[in-house]
C-alpha cells in the first residue's frame, strides 16, 4: 500500500514530516499509514500543475482522450485488487466496492469520449443576424483545479472530479479524505504506469486544515471542486471568494423516497432498503425519510423491518456479508447521538438502535423510527448513517409536500403503479435525481448534485466537463 504524496509524477515525502493513521473500520484500529501532507507540499503540488497546465491544455482533447481511456483500462484490469483495498479501508461490503470500481472506470472512458467531442467541437461556427460578422466558440479548461472529496465513495467521487476535469484540459491537486487514502493513492500509480505526463494529476494527502484549506486559497487555483459536508463546503466557498475562484459543490442531503399504495410491493421494500441501507447508509444520496401511503404502511412497514434485521453484518470482505461498519469512529459516535436523541424526543424505535452482537469494529445496526415529526431533529437533519425516518400520507399532494419540506433537495424516489402518477411526483420534488421504480441506478451520462442546499453545479454527463471549462467566443468582423 501506498504512503507518500504524488508530486510532479513522483513520490515523495511531505516536507514537514508527519504521518496519519489509516484505520480498518471492521476491527476499530490503525492499519497503516499515510503523508500528513501541508501548506508546503499544496505548494509544490499546485507549482507542478501549474507548469504542466499549458501543455496539457494545447495537447487537445484527442490526445487527452488516449489518458483517461487508459486510466479506464489499468482500473478494469486492477479493478478486483482495487475493491479490496476499499472494502478494507472503507469497511463497505466487498460486493459494493466492486460496484464504485465499475463505476470509476466507466467515468473515465466516458469522459475520454466527451474529451473526443470537445476538440470536434472546438471553434465552431456561431449562427449570427449580421453577416458582417463571424463568430466562433471556443471552450477552454480553467486551469489548475482542486479537488476535495470524502470518504464515503472511495475512487468514485474521485473519478467523478479527475477525469472531467482532466478530459478539460485542466491540471489537478487531488485531496483524498484522511480517513479513506488508500484506493486513491493508487490512481497516482497508474498515472505513473500510463505515463501521464508529470504534474497533470498530484495526490496530497493529509487533513482538510493542513491540504484542504491552502488548496482552497491558493492564488495560482482557478478552479474548486468540492464534496463533503455542507460546514466545510462553506468554508471552501469562503476561501475561494477572495480570489472569485469558480466553485462547485457536491453536499448533504436528506432524501425522501415516496411509496403510494399502488406500487409493487416487493419493487417498494428493496427500493427503501436499498436507499437507506447500502454502504450503511454513508451516502448523501441516502433516502433517508421515508413517506408511504397510510392505507399500505403497517405492511410495508412490517417488510422493512424484517428485511433490515436480515442484513447480515460482517467483515466486508466475507462475500456473504451485507452491511458493513462505519466508517470512522467520529461518524459512528455521531450516528449513535442522533439516535440517543431519538429516543431522547420519545419517538417510536421500531428496530435496531445499537451494536450487532459479536462485531468488535464500529457497527451500527439498521435503525427505524416510525412517525418522526417533521420538527424532529432526526427528520430534518442529515444524518449519514443506516437510520430510516417514517411518515404516513393520504394524498399526492401531502406526500409532494413532505418531500420539499426540506433545506436539501439532493435526490429522491418514487415508487408508483401508475406511471402518470409516478412522473408527476418526479417533476414536482425539488432535487436533482428523481428515480422511480428503481433502486439508485447512476449512469455517467446523467447529471449529479442537488438543489437548494445539497450543493452548487453538476457534476458527471457533459455538466460534469463543463464545469471545468471556460466559455469564450471570438467575433471577427468581416472585411467590407
Ligand atoms: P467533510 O466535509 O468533513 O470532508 C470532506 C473533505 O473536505 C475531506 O477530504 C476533508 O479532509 C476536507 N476538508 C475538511 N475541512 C476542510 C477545509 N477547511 N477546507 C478544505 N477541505 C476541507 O465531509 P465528510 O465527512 O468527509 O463526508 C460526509 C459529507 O459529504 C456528508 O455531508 C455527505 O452528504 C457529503 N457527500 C456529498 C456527496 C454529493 O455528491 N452530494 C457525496 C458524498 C458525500
Amino acid at each position: 500500500m501506498r504512503n507518500q504524496l504524488f508530486i510532479d509524477g513522483k513520490w515523495q515525502e511531505p516536507v514537514e514530516p508527519g504521518r496519519i493513521p489509516v484505520f480498518e473500520p471492521y476491527r476499530g484500529t490503525a492499519y497503516h499509514e499515510v503523508a500528513a501532507g501541508g501548506p508546503a507540499d499544496v505548494d509544490k503540488a499546485v507549482a507542478a500543475a501549474k507548469a504542466a497546465f499549458p501543455a496539457w491544455r494545447d495537447a487537445g482533447g484527442r490526445e487527452r482522450a488516449r489518458y483517461l481511456a487508459a486510466i479506464a483500462e489499468k482500473l478494469q484490469d486492477r479493478a478486483e485488487e482495487l475493491a479490496r483495498l476499499s472494502s478494507r479501508n472503507n469497511g463497505k461490503p466487498l460486493g459494493e466496492a466492486r460496484i464504485d470500481m465499475a463505476d470509476a472506470a466507466a467515468c473515465f472512458a466516458y469522459y475520454a469520449e466527451q474529451a473526443i467531442a470537445l476538440q470536434n467541437r472546438q471553434d465552431a461556427d456561431v449562427a449570427l443576424p449580421d453577416d458582417g460578422f463571424h463568430a466562433r466558440l471556443r471552450q477552454e479548461p480553467a486551469g489548475v483545479a482542486s479537488l476535495i472529496v470524502p470518504w464515503n465513495f472511495p475512487l468514485v467521487t474521485t473519478s467523478w472530479k479527475v477525469a472531467p476535469a482532466l478530459a478539460a484540459g485542466c491540471t489537478v491537486v487531488l485531496k483524498p479524505s484522511e480517513i479513506t487514502p488508500i484506493v486513491e493513492l493508487e490512481l497516482g500509480a497508474i498515472a505513473e504506469e500510463i505515463g501521464l505526463p508529470p504534474g497533470v494529476l498530484n495526490i496530497v494527502t493529509g487533513t482538510g486544515e493542513r491540504v484542504g484549506t491552502p488548496m482552497t486559497a491558493h492564488p495560482d487555483v482557478a478552479k474548486i471542486s468540492f464534496t463533503g459536508s455542507n460546514a466545510v463546503g462553506a468554508r471552501v466557498m469562503a476561501a475561494g471568494a477572495p480570489g472569485v475562484k469558480s466553485v462547485s459543490l457536491e453536499l448533504g442531503g436528506k432524501s425522501p423516497i415516496v411509496v403510494f399504495a399502488n406500487a409493487d410491493f416487493d419493487e417498494a421494500v428493496e427500493c427503501v432498503l436499498g436507499g437507506i441501507f447500502f454502504n450503511a447508509g454513508q451516502m448523501c444520496s441516502a433516502t433517508s425519510r421515508l413517506l408511504v401511503e397510510k392505507s399500505i404502511a403497517l405492511k410495508l412497514i412490517d417488510a422493512i423491518i424484517a428485511g433490515s434485521q436480515a442484513l447480515k453484518p460482517g467483515d466486508p470482505l466475507d462475500e456473504g456479508t451485507q452491511i458493513g461498519p462505519i466508517t470512522m469512529k467520529a461518524q459512528h459516535d455521531k450516528v449513535l447521538a442522533y439516535i440517543e436523541r431519538g429516543k431522547a424526543e420519545g419517538l417510536s424505535l421500531l428496530t435496531g438502535g445499537g451494536k450487532p452482537a459479536g462485531l468488535d469494529g464500529w457497527f451500527i445496526e439498521p435503525t427505524i423510527f416510525g412517525d418522526v415529526p417533521t420538527t424532529s431533529a432526526l427528520w430534518r437533519e442529515e444524518i449519514f448513517g443506516p437510520v430510516l425516518c417514517i411518515r404516513t400520507f393520504e394524498t399526492e399532494e401531502e406526500a409532494i409536500a413532505l418531500a420539499n419540506d426540506c433545506d436539501f433537495g439532493l435526490v429522491a424516489t418514487v415508487v408508483s403503479g401508475d406511471e402518470a402518477q409516478a412522473n408527476r411526483v418526479a417533476n414536482a420534488i425539488e432535487a436533482g435525481h428523481v428515480w422511480i421504480n428503481s433502486p439508485q441506478a447512476i449512469f455517467v451520462q446523467t447529471s449529479w448534485g442537488g438543489f437548494k442546499a445539497s450543493g452548487i453545479g453538476r457534476e458527471l454527463g457533459p455538466w460534469g466537463m463543463s464545469s471545468y471549462l471556460e466559455v469564450k467566443h471570438v467575433t471577427s468582423r468581416l472585411k467590407r
